[in-house]
């Protein structure tokens, strides 16, 4: 293979190259955006919070609901004892009176404690219906969303192995020496070995080639590089 054709197809390796190394980027970032969807593991960690505090807040109704159940029926058992007439000595029914006016007024203040507790678990309950809806949309939405993400993860991936075929061969004929070449340039050089002649200057550090230089890049038996970056130099004919 002549220099002229050589440098060619380090060109062209480096076109492959370069749309590789765009394409693993963008590979990385759509298997990191179809790892996590931090949004939504946010709302289900909320929402299961939520659903401990439901359970708290039922509890709590449910004991002041017993507690006020306790004092009702001993309330009705000491009235019950008031109206049958059963006591009938005076300082026994005065105690049995006030034992009623007290429980009366525990009663109030329990009735008070069970309806607070009541209204505070409707209103945990309605949050925990808000966020459940919030969290099956955010599903809904995340479902669509990584089925786009795995389709153009997929796209991606076959736009890749069509490139490494068409790498394997280019790369085929090239002689092992100028590959390894190539492959250190690249590493140290941003990505970029070869460097096309353009005006007469290379095209990466627009440094203007001499005639000779020129002559020599154009039909020299060996790899010319630039002598101001140090890329191999390409005339595209
Ligand atoms: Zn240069």
């Amino acid at each position: 293979m002549s220099t002229t054709l050589v440098v060619a197809a380090l060109f062209q390796l480096q076109q492959l190259d370069l749309e590789l190394d765009r394409l693993n980027a963008e590979l990385q970032s759509l298997e990191a955006a179809l790892r996590g969807n931090t949004r939504l593991q946010r709302l289900r960690s909320e929402y299961g919070a939520t659903q401990q505090q439901i359970q708290a807040s039922r509890q709590a109704q449910h004991e002041a609901e017993w507690a006020l159940a306790d004092i009702n029926r001993r309330l009705k058992a000491q009235e019950q004892r008031m109206y049958d007439g059963i006591v009938t000595n005076p300082r026994e029914l005065q105690a049995l009176q006030q034992e009623v006016q007290r429980l009366r007024g525990q009663q109030s203040r329990q009735e008070q404690v069970t309806q607070q507790a009541h209204d505070h678990a409707e209103l945990v309950q309605e949050q925990s219906d808000r966020q459940a809806t919030t969290v099956r949309e955010a599903e809904e939405s995340w479902e669509q969303e990584s089925a786009q993400l795995v389709s153009r993860r997929d796209q991606t991936e076959m736009r890749k192995q069509g490139i490494l075929a068409q790498r394997t061969q280019i790369v085929d004929g090239i002689d092992a020496t100028v590959l390894q070449r190539y492959e250190t340039l690249r590493r140290t050089k941003q990505g970029r070995a070869v460097s096309k002649v353009e005006k007469n200057s290379c095209q990466w550090c627009r440094v203007i080639l001499t005639a000779s230089e020129l002559q020599r890049v154009r039909t020299g038996p060996q790899l010319q590089t630039c002598t101001n970056c140090g890329r191999i130099l390409y005339y595209d004919r």
